[in-house]
């Protein structure tokens, strides 16, 4: 089973705190219109397709965002949906914005 792409997964998913993005005009813009959608009820599944949504990786596969930097710290190890379906467990394990998704298992 992957990472199912929810907004459960969306709210629990640190990406959007992590140091690697955190200085990614790209991944600004995406948030700025994730808040402005939340804040006129438009936080509908459908609305935050993975384009639009700067995190849950492991679910979607590569950022699309191109201006993150990779050498600050993952912090997915510190995420419940990492600790909840043991991505340590496989390849990649972490930086799924730079790898790409975790695999099915
Ligand atoms: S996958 Fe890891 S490195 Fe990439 S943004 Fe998320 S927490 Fe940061
Ligand atoms: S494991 Fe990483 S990419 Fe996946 S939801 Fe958690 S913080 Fe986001």
């Amino acid at each position: 089973m992957g990472i199912d792409f929810s907004m459960q997964n969306i709210k629990k998913c640190l990406c959007m705190k992590c140091a690697v993005q955190i200085e990614s005009q790209c991944v600004k813009y995406k948030q700025k219109l994730m808040l402005l959608m939340k804040n006129q009820d438009l936080d509908s599944p459908m609305m935050m397709s993975p384009d639009r949504v700067p995190g849950v990786y492991c679910s979607t596969g590569k950022a699309l965002c191109k201006d993150i930097d990779t050498k600050k710290v993952c912090k997915c190890n510190e995420c419940p949906i990492w600790k909840e379906k043991e991505l340590e467990k496989g390849t990649p394990s972490r930086y799924f914005c730079e790898n790409g998704k975790a695999p099915k298992h």
